[in-house]
């Protein structure tokens, strides 16, 4: 089958799947604890899918052109059994790269059995390298070690290359850029600095508070030289730039002042089994539902390919048009970026 184009010539290439809303951080932009405390209700068990069930669909996704699938969440690895799930994918004729994104601060643990289910490599949010500000962006005081250890056994078990994303908001952790930059200089290890997004409807989002990319290169290009990195494949999200004396690379990420929704071939499944063409969707369209009652392969892979064919998301394109003098968008209904993953 060939693969499906969007309404844009964007073929389907890539899945994000989250597995679950829970997590054991609470982000500020992106679980605040205010909202995400002691009562707050997680989704019901009977409605996430199953393993069968992430395992069909991924294959019908594959089936249309999928070649990436990345493991989000919530936190990931806080999903029973994980690396079951990872093994079934690994085993999908057609998928060429599996990952995954994680906290870290579970890694450690679950390294080894991630690796020997098959996961290829990793990505460790870590938004700073300086011990208060990581406490206080993890929202509960967590302290670094456990993750830095999980990067350790993420590296000596093979999930490498090892990505690092740092969330960069003025004000926040913007006095970590270079510290980061300067923990990982020399690794085989590459912190992507991302530009601060106004995903979901909680985090307060403005404009002021985005430090763009073109900010971070400067200021890690004024102490240690940088010079650009064509990408290595088409549509990579990330802009490479590697030190001028060899001793590695860092990626930067302009979600918001330089989109690149024209190359956005990236389509996410829900832990409840929705399919969401876009991070900023108001909505997505129910898979779980059909399959449960017993539609066929062909159905369920006709029904994906009918929303991928007329999808002509562009948020990132417009958000620009809808933000107004002081920096604040016009709200909007929105995903909360723990149902989809980033
Ligand atoms: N819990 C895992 C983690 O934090 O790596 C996986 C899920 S998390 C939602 C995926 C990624 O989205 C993380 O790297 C996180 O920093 C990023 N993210 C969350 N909210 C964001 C925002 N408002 N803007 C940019 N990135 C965001
Ligand atoms: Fe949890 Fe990841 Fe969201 Fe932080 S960014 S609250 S670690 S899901
Ligand atoms: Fe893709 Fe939507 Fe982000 Fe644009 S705004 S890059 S279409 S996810």
């Amino acid at each position: 089958m060939n693969a499906a184009t969007d309404s844009r010539d964007r073929p389907l290439h890539d899945l994000r799947i989250s597995v679950t809303d829970r997590c054991n951080f609470r982000c500020p932009y992106c679980m605040p604890v205010e909202i995400f405390g002691e009562h707050y209700e997680f989704m019901k068990r009977p409605d996430l899918l199953t393993f069968e069930e992430i395992e069909r669909l991924a294959r019908l996704f594959v089936e249309l052109g999928v070649e990436k699938i990345r493991i989000t969440g919530g936190e990931p690895l806080l999903r029973h059994q994980l690396p079951k799930l990872i093994e079934r994918l690994a085993l999908l004729e057609g998928l060429r790269d599996l990952t995954l994104t994680t906290n870290g601060f579970l890694l450690e643990k679950h390294a080894q059995d991630l690796r020997d289910a098959g996961l290829q490599r990793i990505t460790v949010s870590l938004d700073s390298h300086d011990e208060a500000v990581f406490q206080q962006m993890n929202g509960r005081k967590f302290e670094m070690a456990p993750v830095l250890a999980g990067i350790r056994a993420a590296e000596a078990v093979g999930l490498t290359p090892i990505k690092l994303n740092c969330v960069v908001q003025r004000g926040v952790n913007e006095g970590s850029i270079l510290g980061l930059a300067k923990m990982w200089k020399g690794s085989a290890h590459i912190v992507r600095f991302i530009e601060f997004m106004d995903v979901g409807t909680l985090n307060h989002w403005e404009l002021g508070r985005v430090v763009t990319s073109r900010e971070v290169v400067e200021r890690i290009d004024a102490e240690f030289p940088l010079e650009p990195v064509g990408p290595s494949y088409r549509g990579e999200v990330a802009s490479r730039w590697r030190y001028k004396d060899g001793s590695g690379e860092i990626g930067v990420i302009s979600s918001v002042s330089q989109p690149f929704c024209g190359s956005c071939t990236r389509a996410r499944l829900t832990l409840d089994g929705s399919l969401v063409t876009c991070l900023f969707a108001t909505g997505g369209i129910d898979l779980r539902g059909p399959m449960r009652d017993g539609a066929s392969d062909s159905e369920l892979r006709e029904q994906i390919a009918g929303v991928w064919k007329v999808r002509a998301d562009r948020y990132s394109e417009e958000r620009s048009a809808n933000t107004d003098l002081d920096g604040h968008v016009k709200p909007r209904a929105k995903i909360e970026m723990y149902h989809i993953g980033g």
